[in-house]
């Protein structure tokens, strides 16, 4: 076993004559057993960077390198990978032993007896063993997605590469295969990359999570860091339901003032504004606090809707003097209508503050 170390890389792909930067000088060390997931919206270049990891697209630039020893100029067969696909990929012709035995089969000196002991171990500790005869076209989706998995884990790879593996399940399974994979990971301890457009799935499975935008990694971090320290405005957008509220700002001599509301800074905060002349103050909306009585950077606002969401509510909400809104999120016990007039409170510990784009 060894770390992952991807060293600025980057992939072109050439779309009938223009040059497409599908990667952009991405480097990261995932450490030996971790559980790292890469994450961004569609199109940001995730799986291109799976791909390029597990040896099925080619890197344009820069190293992929597993311990000390370079891989990206290896085949496929001899980087000591597995990949579990969304689509499963499972031989629908082949029963379940036969899908977990084949990649065995075909890449080691494994015995016969050693090789059916390995399937079946690995299908009781997957719940599947009762199974292990049936085809694919038997099975539900969750049950070919533990195949799947099953596949790779017999192969006791030193990395595992996962593109949206859970994502053809439903929400309920989902959640639940997600813990599972989680425990699964820790106690094989195999280094694994786990790609995802969900920032909830990345903020609750990765041990670190890599988010990527437009090709280029933004941050490489724990999910806490970032949430509560992100890197960009595009992480703090990304990261977190409802997403961060954004405004506007021009600087003052310390005081920020934007089209509907001004807020003055003290200490820390106007130290980080420098000189700039504009920022972006950004708020989460569960750091808002509504209906207090807090005697700075508390704002007279109307309710515009409710959206209960399970536990708490969403509170959609406008300034009187623009048309500029944002939300907050409350308890939801609280009650709360259309309509009404509430204060809303920003800390000044709670907010962010980010280079004007
Ligand atoms: P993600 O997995 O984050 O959705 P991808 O890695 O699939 O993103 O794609 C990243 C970018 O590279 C996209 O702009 C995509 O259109 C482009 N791309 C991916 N594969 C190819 C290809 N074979 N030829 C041209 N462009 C591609």
């Amino acid at each position: 076993m060894a770390e992952l170390t991807l060293d600025n890389v980057s992939k072109f792909f050439d779309d009938g004559g223009s040059k497409v930067v599908a990667v952009d000088d991405a480097s990261m060390e995932i450490q030996d057993g971790e559980f790292l997931v890469l994450v961004g919206p569609s199109g940001c270049g995730k799986s291109t960077t799976l791909r390029m990891i597990a040896g099925l697209e080619s890197v344009s630039e820069g190293e992929i390198r597993l311990g000390d020893e370079r891989m990206d100029n290896r085949p496929p067969r001899d980087r000591n990978i597995a990949m579990v696909f969304q689509s499963y990929a499972l031989y629908p012709h082949m029963t379940v032993r036969g899908n977990m035995r084949f990649g065995l089969e075909e890449s080691t000196e494994m015995a016969d007896g050693e090789i059916d002991r390995v399937v079946t171990e690995t299908a009781e500790m997957l719940d599947i063993g009762e199974l292990l005869d049936r085809k694919p076209g038997e099975l539900s989706g969750g049950q070919q997605q533990r195949v799947a998995l099953g596949r790779a884990i017999v192969r006791d790879p030193a990395v595992f590469l996962m593109d949206e593996p859970l994502s053809n399940l439903d929400a309920k399974l989902r959640s639940q295969m997600r813990t599972e994979l989680q425990r699964l990971q820790e106690e094989l301890g195999v280094t694994t990359v786990y790609v995802t457009h969900d920032q909830t799935e990345a903020m609750t499975m990765g041990d670190r999570i890599a988010i990527l935008d437009d090709g280029e990694l933004q941050q490489v971090a724990t999910p806490l860091e970032a949430y509560h320290e992100p890197a960009n405005q595009f992480v703090a957008g990304f990261i977190g339901e409802p997403s961060m509220n954004f405004f506007e700002m021009e600087v003052d001599d310390g005081t920020l003032v934007g089209d509907a509301f001004s807020y003055e800074l003290s200490g820390e905060t106007k130290a980080a504004v420098g000189d700039q002349s504009h920022v972006t103050l950004g708020i989460r909306p569960e750091d808002i606090e509504l209906g207090g009585s807090a005697a700075t950077h508390t704002y007279e606002t109307t309710v515009d809707v409710v959206e209960p969401m399970g536990n708490e509510n969403a509170v959609y909400l406008g300034f009187e003097s623009t048309d500029s809104t944002f939300v907050a999120t409350t308890g939801g016990m609280r009650r709360i209508s259309s309509g009404q007039r509430i204060s809303a409170h920003f800390p000044e510990d709670a907010i962010h503050l980010f280079d004007s784009a």
